[in-house]
This record gives structure tokens, sequence and C-alpha cells, in this order.
């Protein structure tokens, strides 16, 4: 299927790795125009360079520099010609007992996986409705509709964000100008976030690194993690020229690991 999305622009968030390099991957190979960060320059300009082997014709433009700041969202703006494309994304909050968190913890998690995707759509979604096309991708987490104890600075932080979305999905100047807001959930992806904090809780139970990976492995039906391409492929659609018609869902991405109907 052509996804009817080649030359357009797509500013993807941090995607030198894991998920949103997946996202960047997907819709490059479709023919979109990048515009990727990170906050690292090397492991940046490296996945840059990685991503535009996988289509000598698209133009992929890395901005260094952290997107939870003003400084950093400006950059990444200015870089893109246009925003046809938005997938917002950016690096989970810490683990831990809120019992430990204090007002700058909870702040610096809103500000990561809240404000930051709000100030960014804040920044898009009305050009894009006078152009008559937008697609914006939020990475949140399935933390969002099966919480984890140990993340609450996620759950709290992401939950805020879509419920805002939500909201801001069915304003008719947007929906009904052909910008579609949505939110895509991942499960557990093989990545080094994950990996990262798989090795904290093997350290913490006291068990070696592989019996943790193998026991969360096999929660999910599917017996294995995600791959980045497979929820990259899911973000890509999502940002085509068919899904004008989905707009304020939640899609989880977990291989059938949560167990409800609905
Ligand atoms: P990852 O493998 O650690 O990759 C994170 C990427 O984001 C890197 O490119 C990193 O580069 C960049 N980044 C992090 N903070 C940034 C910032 N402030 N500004 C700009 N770039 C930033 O993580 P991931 O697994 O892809 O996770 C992506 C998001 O999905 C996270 O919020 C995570 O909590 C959430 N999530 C992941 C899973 C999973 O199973 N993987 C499950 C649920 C939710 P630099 O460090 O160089 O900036």
């Amino acid at each position: 299927m052509d996804l009817g999305i080649r030359g357009r622009w797509a500013l993807v968030c941090a995607a030198s790795r894991g998920l949103g390099r997946g996202c960047a991957a997907a819709l490059v190979r479709e023919g979109a125009n990048v515009v990727v960060t990170a906050r690292g320059v090397e492991a940046l300009q490296l996945a840059a360079a990685q991503l535009q082997a996988l289509r000598p014709g698209a133009k992929v433009v890395p901005v260094a520099g952290d997107i939870t700041s003003p400084a950093g969202r400006e950059a990444a703006l200015a870089a893109c010609p246009q925003v046809d494309i938005l997938v917002t994304n950016a690096g989970g909050p810490p683990p831990g007992d809120f019992r430990d968190w204090d007002r700058a913890d909870w702040l610096r998690a809103v500000d990561a996986n809240m404000l930051a995707p709000i100030e960014l759509m804040k920044a898009t979604v009305d050009g894009m409705a006078e152009r008559g096309f937008g697609r914006v991708v939020n990475i949140t987490s399935g933390a969002v509709k099966a919480p984890m104890d140990v993340l609450g600075l996620s759950n709290g932080a992401r939950s805020g964000l879509t419920g805002f979305v939500a909201g801001l999905a069915r304003q008719r100047r947007l929906a009904a100008r052909n910008v579609t807001i949505n939110n895509l959930l991942p499960g557990s992806f093989d990545t080094d976030r994950l990996r990262a904090t798989m090795e904290a809780s093997a350290r913490a139970a006291g068990q070696p690194f592989e019996t943790v990976w193998e026991s969360r492995r096999r929660q999910a039906p599917a017996e294995r993690f995600g791959h980045p391409d497979e929820f990259g492929a899911a973000c890509a659609f999502l940002c085509s020229a068919h899904a004008g018609y989905i707009t304020g869902q939640n899609w989880l991405i977990d291989g059938g690991a949560y167990p409800g109907t609905f």
C-alpha cells in the first residue's frame, strides 16, 4: 500500500534510537522528509545517516537538542519547512515510589511527557488545518491503560496528555480540516529503555537480568517483545493519507498483553 505521504515533512522527536527511530524509518521508507531530534549529537548523526540510506531521495535533517526545553523545540520546528506530520516523544520518567518524589520530580515528568507534546501541537496543528492535512502521533505508554505501580510519574503525566488529546482531537477546526491526533501506546518493545528498566528491576529483585528478561518476554501472548520497526509501521499508517477518519484514538501495541476486551 502506498501511504500517500511522499514529500510530506515530518518532525519526529527523540528519534536517534528505539521507538522514535522506528517511526522515522517507516516514514522515510514511505518517502517523507524528516527532521529527527535527540540530545546526543553523535548517535543522532549516525542515525540520520542510516535513515538517509533507507531512501537517498528523502531529506533527513538531524537537530540535536532537548525536546522538553523551549530552545530544543524551537530549533526542531525551525528546521522543518512545514510540519505535516508530528510524532511527539521523549525519554520516560524514572521508576520509583511516590513517597520519594518531590514537586521538582513531578514537574520534570509533566514537562517531558505532557507539556512538551502539548507545546509542539500548539505550534503546529493550526498550520496543518490551514493546509488541509495534518497527522499527529503521540508516543505514550501502555501504562496509560494498565498503570504500573513503579511508573507513577509516567502513569500520571501521560494520563494528563491523554485526557487533553481526547478533547483537542475532537475540535472541529482540526478534525474537519483533515488534522488527526492519536496516541500510540507501546507495551514492551526491545529498546535500550526496556533493557535499562529491566536491569533496574533485576538489581532490585536480586535476580539475574536474563531471568527477569525471559519472564517478562513470556508475559504477552505473543511471547516476545515488539520490534521498533513494527511500532514504526503502525505510526506510518496513522500518518498516512488513508487514516484521515481515525482521530482521538489510543492504540495499544502490546502483543496482546492487556487482558481486557476493550
Ligand atoms: P530509548 O530506546 O531509550 O530511546 C529514547 C530516544 O529518545 C533516544 O533517541 C534518546 O536520545 C531520545 N531522547 C530521550 N530524551 C530526550 C529528550 N529530552 N529530548 C530529545 N530526545 C530525547 O526509549 P524507547 O524505548 O524508544 O522509548 C520511547 C518512549 O516510549 C519513552 O518515553 C518510553 O518511556 C516510552 N515507552 C517505551 C516502552 C518500551 O517498551 N520500549 C514501553 C512503554 C513506553 P538521547 O538520549 O541522545 O536524547
